[in-house]
């Protein structure tokens, strides 16, 4: 039960996570044991609670057992030099972790995570947050990129990716996203608007794309800046 997950400390919420099989291998929790939930967050005396806590214009950070299981279902897809989306990238947490799984600190050849999101203010805090974590240099040296764009038609100047997540529930599969998926290539998104599923998109190397549903969720939607602004 993700309420058990809740600690004192990061590190403490991250294993008690890894205890409940939350997070089931230790390249996620190394990842996610690398950056403090305490930067991405604006009630920081609840940083450490698994649940979601909202960040403003209409957006939430999603819970930590969320982005673990994100993380986990896009792992095979998350080698060093892979190149990520990552959609609705709000408070800019997930990008963070998923730059520690494609640039680690040795690899030879570096990756790149591209955030997208909609909400400039929130592009501007998350790069504010990723600089407070110590990520200033991996975002002037490109290894990590924040945009300001409609997540719904992808980033394919930075394409194709081995791997998109998506952090918002879009009501239909977006095409884009599926154009700008490597083959192979894995994409995890939230699919509906009252009742959502996560759904895990593969294509494989001859472009062949297989769909595959997961467990229902709440996600905020995937839709147009002024609709989420005034709460529609
Ligand atoms: N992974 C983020 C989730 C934030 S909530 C985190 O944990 O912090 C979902 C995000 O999707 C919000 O920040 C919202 O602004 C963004 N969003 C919604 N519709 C969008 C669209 N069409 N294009 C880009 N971003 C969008």
């Amino acid at each position: 039960m993700a309420w058990r997950c809740t600690g004192k400390t990061n590190v403490e919420l991250i294993n008690n996570m890894s205890n409940h099989n939350i997070i089931s291998t230790e390249i996620a929790a190394a990842a996610m044991g690398k950056v403090d939930r305490a930067n991405f967050v604006i009630r920081t005396s609840e940083a450490y609670e698994d649940s979601p806590q909202s960040i403003g214009h209409g957006a939430t950070i999603s819970a930590p057992h969320m982005h673990a299981f994100a993380v986990e279902r896009l792992l095979p897809f998350l080698h060093p030099g892979a190149r990520v989306l990552d959609v609705g990238s709000g408070s800019g947490y997930l990008t963070a972790v998923l730059h520690h799984l494609v640039s680690p600190p040795s690899g030879q050849s570096q990756g790149k995570v591209v955030g997208i999101d909609h909400i400039p203010e929130l592009v501007d805090w998350s790069r504010s947050n990723l600089a407070k974590e110590g990520l200033g240099a991996a975002l002037e040296e490109g290894k990590i990129e924040m945009v300001v764009g409609d997540g719904r038609q992808g980033y394919a100047a930075d394409g194709p990716y081995d791997a998109i997540h998506v952090g918002a529930a879009s009501p239909t599969l977006p095409q884009p996203l599926i154009d700008q998926l490597k083959a192979p290539g894995k994409m995890f998104i939230p699919i509906g608007t009252y009742s959502q599923a996560v759904w895990e998109i593969e294509k494989d190397v001859n472009g062949k794309v297989k769909k595959k549903e997961y467990m229902g969720v709440l996600y905020v939607p995937l839709t147009d800046a002024e609709k989420q602004k005034s709460g529609h």
